[in-house]
């Protein structure tokens, strides 16, 4: 199995390593330098392994190319990011949300074979498995297991129910995921089985987040809240705190699909505010009439839904209440070899508007 990457992205091209968050950029003299002795079983060249050593602390001497190192090919379309909703149902029934109305659906597996090649040869690096609940689908192993062995960068959006079962816990084990997003719904069993319906969730994320800890796989947590949760919110971060994650807060709801505001009546009072990019659009309320304009259906297209501005300067991300902003990665700052930098966030051009489901 592959222990680092070469990739285009987005008109760059870079290093990263599996389940690491460093990274760094190279030119391309050095790229089609790997690129000719990719599939050989020569040693990496010796600035390689130096640079590996200095990165992420990893020794490489004496392996020979073809067995550490996936060497990926420049595509025509350059696609750099994806994700993949591969099931549109979730065990939980979170008030706020609309899958509810969805069925336990994903492709069938020849399917999901060929949407995954098809990201690969479009030249997708990162891409996001979420839902629905990703990890209920019947396939997910092996989905995930296609898409790594690809070449791609991984993070997982879950619930954090089935994050501690064995052959989900040994699989991020072998195949590190660049992260795994858990949402939290609370710091209790009362809220957190509140607001998801689900008798039992919050034992189930515990479980998920004590196992993905001891395994050392990298965490995320989204603090998701509404009204039955937001006056725990203090508690929500310190469990964030607990488990060593970085974590993101989401409290603001915006309806999906059909437009209508009932989910704002999960919204909690404090988020009842626009985002500072909005601020121009009429104020949401639960019971504004204008929310139908204000808010229009969540879609792929970004032209269709509200945007704001994102914590790290990103402009055309979607706000959706099942789907807050995706978060970016860090900012690369090596431009050359020499200068080993968090990877893949150079991109400064149009992303395809995304939505997160739990959240
Ligand atoms: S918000 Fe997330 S966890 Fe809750 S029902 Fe929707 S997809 Fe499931």
């Amino acid at each position: 199995m592959h222990q680092l990457i070469a990739s285009p992205y987005n008109g760059t091209l870079l290093i990263a390593r599996p389940g690491s968050k460093g990274g760094m950029r190279i030119p391309r003299t050095l790229y089609e330098e790997l690129t000719s002795i990719a599939e050989s079983s020569s040693p990496p060249p010796a600035w390689f392994l130096d640079r590996a050593r200095t990165a992420w602390n990893v020794d490489l001497t004496g392996v020979a190319m073809r067995d550490t190192v996936l060497v990926r090919s420049e595509t025509r379309l350059g696609y750099g990011r994806a994700t993949y909703e591969i099931n549109k149902g979730c065990n939980f029934n979170c008030e706020h949300c609309y899958l509810a109305e969805r069925k336990f659906a994903g492709l069938p597996w020849p399917d999901k074979v060929r949407l995954l090649h098809l990201l690969r040869d479009a030249g997708v690096l990162w891409l996001q498995f979420t839902g629905g609940e990703p990890l209920i689908d019947r396939d997910f192993v092996d989905a995930y297991t296609l898409a790594h062995r690809s070449g791609m960068l991984i993070e997982i959006l879950t619930n954090g129910s089935r994050l501690h079962r064995p052959e989900i816990i040994g699989l991020l084990r072998d195949l590190p995921p660049h992260k795994v997003t858990v949402s939290l719904y609370g710091a209790t069993p009362d809220s957190f089985d509140s607001l998801t319906r689900k008798p039992g969730a919050f034992r189930l994320a515990e479980k998920g987040l004590v196992a993905a800890r001891e395994a050392g796989i990298a965490l995320e947590l989204a603090l998701i809240t509404t009204r039955h949760n937001a006056h725990e919110l203090d508690a929500m971060r310190a469990l964030a705190e607990r488990y060593g994650s970085s974590r993101q807060e989401y409290g603001t709801i915006s309806p999906t699909y059909t437009g209508t505001p009932e989910p704002l009546a999960a919204q909690a009072p404090a988020s009842w505010t626009r985002p500072a990019s909005s601020r121009a659009a009429p104020p949401v309320t639960p019971s504004s009439t204008s929310i139908r304009t204000a808010w229009r259906p969540c879609a792929r297209s970004a032209a269709r839904t509200p945007s704001t501005s994102c914590p790290r300067a990103w402009t055309d991300s979607s706000v959706c209440p099942a789907s807050p902003m995706p978060r970016c990665f860090a900012p690369v700052a090596a431009a050359a070899v020499g200068s080993p930098a968090p990877a893949g966030s150079a991109d400064r051009s149009p992303r395809p508007t995304r939505r997160r489901r739990h959240h």
